[in-house]
């Protein structure tokens, strides 16, 4: 029974994420989504919303959970009786604060393993950050995040 644990702000989540999930959920058990309160960001959205929104998006996999955290991944990680922890690796700019990231948690328990997947290119360059930047200033990015999520992003840009 392997269980691997998906941290990430997913303010919001986008089909990248997505991508990541449904294939972690063909190579593990268990797949747990965890999205992470975030103090240092400013999130646009709440940690209940960003967690609902993500359980929408992943209904149809059964091996899917999304729960959301504000403690030490790793501590975490450890609660659910994870395997490893499952990061994306989009383009290099993500290896370095990856890698040091993977170091750090190994660092703090060698018994959890760090897990990279790559998303369709479609998506290798799709961030969060990007979606909201576009999303703000009323460019279209039905094609890039969950139906869901482009309507919370409508009401939160234009309070419809
Ligand atoms: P964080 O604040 O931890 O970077 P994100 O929600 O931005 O949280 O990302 C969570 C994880 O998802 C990270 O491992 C990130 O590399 C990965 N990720 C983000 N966008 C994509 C994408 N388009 N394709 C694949 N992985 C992605």
């Amino acid at each position: 029974m392997a269980i691997a644990i998906y941290p990430g702000t997913f303010d919001p989540a986008t089909l990248g994420h997505l991508d990541l999930i449904s294939r972690a959920a063909k190579l593990f058990d268990e797949v747990i989504v965890g999205v992470a309160e975030n103090r240092d960001k400013t999130p646009l959205f709440t940690l209940e919303e960003r967690v609902e929104m993500l359980k929408q998006a992943a209904n149809g996999l059964d091996n899917v959970s999304v729960i959301g955290f504000n403690n030490l991944l790793i501590d975490c990680a450890r609660e659910y009786n994870v395997d490893t922890i499952l990061r994306g690796l989009r383009a290099v700019s993500d290896f370095e604060y990856e890698f040091q990231l993977a170091a750090m948690n190994r660092h703090l328990d060698p018994g959890i393993e760090t897990t990279f997947l790559t998303p369709s290119e479609s998506y290798a360059f799709l961030s969060s950050t990007l979606i909201k930047e576009v999303a703000s200033l009323g460019g279209d990015v039905s094609e890039f995040v969950p139906p869901q999520v482009i309507k919370a992003l409508k009401r939160a840009y234009t309070n419809t």
